[in-house]
């Protein structure tokens, strides 16, 4: 495989050399090796089979979609990323600035705050360390309040390390945490994309031809296959369970045996609100907060978050916590107190609130110099006191 040009990579294992020519990293992204490291680990997920096909590629299937493809399906959303990326710079004109020297200045006048007695950092701080992490603080929330914590707890600790041996920690782990949330939610949780119908514009794939090897939605193939050579065609499934409202989404709940990603759900409860009343069934589980790779078991009311059992128990072994009580919650989102069933409004409405308090939305809240509580709001850019949650 060629090396990427420019770039003395010889010092680098062979296994990310070879992701950085995989992902097309060159020259002038040296900035993005960091991508490539994290690549060069990756798995297959447990859904997808390996196999060689007849001309000897590597090929990849989807025994649920029937999607085929000679390109590691982690790869090719690596591949998205470092695109996304790509594209941020552009637009931001950061191509090959580079990170650490910037960084150190804002670290530098966030230490500054902490011996002011400030609060360590401001929404015009996380928009400035934003563009320099290529986080989109208008559309990527978690990864922004991520940052927040990360930077607001490197501070921290660099003012105590500061304050007894007078040296600076390097700014690693911190590169390291924030690094590794981008790729979690940016690459390894992102949900695959529809496979649209390849004659019906708008049109999920229900089948695929096993002779043309296309996608079609039911329509679409009847469209394409009622005449001549093609009537004999035969068709596999193609299962992939979309939402009613945008079919070019997955969906993420059911209601009434109607399918909804979160957005449609959020949209249809608005306009009729009697929904909400209703059992809300909650696609592919809920993750836990602690192990994001695992499936949440239970939900802690008093925490207002969602466990695994092993994670619930580790966190409540001491002081307070070990009050806490925990509701069990089933794969398909039903929440039982004491073994009995909760009602759907009191079931979505502690799951909604779970869910919010991790992910938290578009507001994000800061202390001004006083130390009064304030809310940012990402996307618009704006500012509130007013508890925007209450
Ligand atoms: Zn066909
Ligand atoms: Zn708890």
């Amino acid at each position: 495989m060629p090396a990427a040009k420019g770039l003395d990579l010889s010092h680098l294992p062979p296994a990310q050399q070879k992701a950085i020519a995989e992902l097309g990293i060159s020259l002038q992204d040296e900035q993005l090796l960091w991508i490539a490291e994290h690549a060069m680990h990756v798995e297959l997920p447990p859904d997808w089979v390996e196999f060689e096909d007849d001309d000897g590629n590597q090929a990849y299937y989807h025994a649920k979609t029937k999607r085929l493809t000679t390109e590691h399906p982690v790869i090719f959303k690596y591949k998205q990323f470092v695109d996304k990326v790509r594209k941020f710079q552009e637009r931001m004109g950061t191509i090959g600035r580079k990170v650490k020297p910037h960084l150190a200045v804002i670290m530098n006048e966030v230490l500054n705050r902490i011996y002011r007695e400030l609060p360590p950092v401001t929404p015009e701080i996380i928009e400035r360390l934003a563009v320099l992490m290529y986080i989109n603080t208008t559309t990527e929330h978690d990864t922004t309040r991520r940052l927040k914590i990360a930077i607001e707890s490197y501070a921290e600790d660099q003012y105590d390390i500061a304050l007894q041996a007078q040296q600076k920690a390097d700014m690693d782990t911190f590169l390291h945490e924030v690094r590794n949330e981008q790729i979690r939610l940016e690459v390894l949780n992102k949900p695959d994309a529809v496979i649209m119908c390849t004659e019906i514009e708008g049109q999920p794939a229900r089948v695929k031809c096993e002779q043309c090897k296309d996608f079609f939605s039911l329509e679409g193939f009847a469209a394409t296959h009622a005449t001549g050579k093609r009537k004999n065609h035969t068709t596999v499934k193609c299962e992939q369970t979309t939402c009613s409202v945008y079919p070019d989404q997955l969906a993420t709940c059911e209601v009434d045996n109607t399918l909804f990603c979160d957005q449609a759900y959020e949209e249809v409860a608005q306009r009729q609100p009697h929904i909400r009343q209703k059992r809300k069934k909650v696609l592919g589980g809920l993750s836990c907060s602690e192990y994001p790779a695992t499936v949440a078991e239970v939900l802690c009311e008093d925490c207002s978050d969602l466990y695994c059992w092993e994670a619930f128990i580790e966190l409540h072994r001491r002081g307070n916590r070990l009050r806490h009580v925990p509701l069990r919650l089933d794969a398909e989102g039903q929440l039982y107190r004491a073994g009995e069933l909760l009602p759907p409004e009191e079931c979505a409405r502690l799951i909604d609130r779970a869910r919010l308090a991790r992910e938290g939305g578009p507001w994000l809240a800061f202390q001004d110099d006083q130390l009064n509580t304030y809310w940012y709001h990402l996307s618009d850019k704006i500012t509130t006191q007013q508890n925007p949650y209450l």
